[in-house]
């Protein structure tokens, strides 16, 4: 027990003669100028950690304003719904089909349509064929869509969010033939 407080003493010690070695040497250069003022500054602490701390809470404001989705072999998303918040001008969906079938047998998008609007647009669009990704091409129904993407691909997409209403009711779902009904989800604009 002895030995052990000892030799922790002595390791603090030769952390704080360290790192007065240290400070001592930064201010070695310049020594002669500032000579008087040598103590205040070596007693000063350095600000490295308020910049990390900065960088972190930047990066958590920047998320609010985008949403990632992912969607399955099974005709599933990963959630089944998401919020825009009214301080984002412009919002952004990544989107991976987490899945290994082709996009022939089961691709995935990501489309968004008024509620009351997104069934008929489903419909509509599986006789546009996948050339249009089974969405009637220039549907002003049709507010945003993400391209259709087959097993292991990723697409991300960004939009001005005025283009959707505060409060509006809103849907975001699959066009693939037969996936409506298991892939979707609902959108809350605040
Ligand atoms: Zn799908």
């Amino acid at each position: 027990m002895y030995k052990m407080q000892r030799l922790l003493i002595a390791t603090l010690f030769i952390g704080t003669a360290v790192s007065a070695n240290e400070t001592h040497h930064q201010h070695t250069a310049h020594k002669h100028a500032t000579e008087t003022t040598n103590s205040t500054e070596a007693a000063t602490p350095t600000p490295t950690d308020e910049k990390t701390d900065n960088e972190a809470a930047s990066v958590d404001s920047d998320a609010t304003c985008q949403v990632s989705i992912t969607g399955n072999d099974r005709m599933k998303y990963n959630i089944k719904e998401f919020a825009i918040p009214a301080s984002c001008d412009e919002f952004t969906i990544n989107f991976a089909n987490v899945g290994s079938l082709p996009k022939t047998s089961m691709g995935h998008n990501v489309v968004i349509a008024k509620k009351a609007d997104a069934q008929a647009v489903a419909i509509d669009g599986m006789s546009a064929g996948v050339q249009n990704d089974y969405l009637p091409p220039d549907d002003k129904r049709v507010i945003v869509k993400t391209a259709m993407i087959g097993g292991g691909e990723k697409t991300s997409l960004t939009f001005p969010t005025d283009s959707l209403e505060k409060g509006g009711e809103y849907l975001f779902f699959c066009s693939f033939p037969g996936h409506f009904f298991t892939m979707q989800g609902i959108i809350t604009v605040e």
